[in-house]
């Protein structure tokens, strides 16, 4: 979030800056024009994982980013049925310095004693992708899950006009609903992205949103009540999906980590997908209600309900 937390921590052997451009899950909302200038001065490419935006609601190589990727898997195939990613390159980073990108700009054996920059230009890097990391490794798409993510893009437009309205108006319902703490989302006001969001993710972030629970003893009964949405790592799916990210997505975070990407024990992320959003929020409330409820008629005093 802070750009000169990324000036502060180049050191002499930093060849990329990488980042989210929406962040996961609290959708921090990255300052990539800024942050940007910084790697641009030390001559360093930033590679953005624009997933969670989308490129219909933030694009990044308008917005100084040289290498976009997107796990393909998510939004853009949109159906949770197919895996795959997308690598784009700008063409537009300078990788002319050898001792720096030897694997571009140094001659190869195996290419007559030319660089890949010799033989490619602006397209050098996407080769390097296309002939090392794709026909020697041999990550290759299978060719449905090609077509699924075609097919998944052509109704990305509607989905996520979709997406953002039901966002909107779950917020709307919950920001202040017994059982929730807070909820973290550019949209309200108090959110520290809340400005950047505005300039640079007009539309909106996407479909995540982050609930932070009034206390974790909530969690499991909240997730186990829940009858329509389901309990699932994914996200952009066409069903609303919840995770629990201190034991599932960042699981391997230290207390303190979690701590320091603004997480507790007591968040959930909400993956919001296609349904009718009166569903979506009837579901919710029903299984915080009945939470909330079997919490308090337990609890010992009135001081320690939190509802
Ligand atoms: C899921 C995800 C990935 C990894 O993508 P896969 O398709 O699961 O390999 C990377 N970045 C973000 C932001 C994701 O949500």
């Amino acid at each position: 979030a802070d750009p000169s937390a990324w000036a502060a921590a180049i050191e002499s052997d930093t060849r990329a800056f990488f980042l989210e451009s929406v962040s996961n899950p609290l959708c921090t909302v990255a300052d990539l024009p800024a942050i940007a200038a910084i790697a641009h001065e030390h001559n360093i490419p930033v590679v953005v994982d624009n997933t969670l935006a989308t490129p219909l609601n933030v694009r990044p190589l308008e917005l100084g980013a040289d290498i976009v990727v997107h796990s393909a898997t998510k939004g853009l195939a949109g159906h949770g049925s197919v895996l795959g990613g997308v690598v784009v390159d700008s063409g537009k980073f300078d990788f002319s310095d050898a001792a720096r990108w030897p694997q571009i700009a140094a001659p190869r054996v195996r290419l007559n004693n030319t660089s890949l920059l010799e033989r490619h230009g602006p397209a050098a890097y996407a080769m390097l992708v296309r002939s090392k990391f794709l026909h020697d490794l041999g990550p290759t798409l299978a060719p449905a899950s090609a077509q699924g993510i075609l097919a998944g893009i052509e109704t990305l437009p509607v989905r996520a006009a979709h997406v953002q309205r039901s966002v909107t108006r779950l917020i709307d319902a919950l920001a202040e609903y017994p059982g929730i703490a807070a909820i973290h989302h550019p949209a309200l006001p108090e959110h520290p992205s809340h400005e950047l969001a505005r300039a640079l993710a007009p539309k909106g972030t996407g479909c995540v949103l982050a609930i932070e629970l009034a206390h974790p003893s909530l969690v499991s009964p909240v997730i186990d009540g829940l009858k329509l949405i389901s309990l699932a790592a994914n996200v952009g799916d066409t069903r609303t999906m919840v995770s629990h990210p201190a034991t599932m997505t960042h699981c391997r975070l230290s207390a303190q980590q979690l701590a320091d990407a603004g997480l507790n024990t007591s968040t959930l992320r909400l993956s919001v997908g296609l349904e009718d959003p009166a569903d979506l929020l009837a579901d919710i409330t029903q299984s915080l209600d009945l939470a909330v409820a079997a919490t308090q008629a337990t609890a010992g005093t009135k001081e320690e309900s939190f509802a």
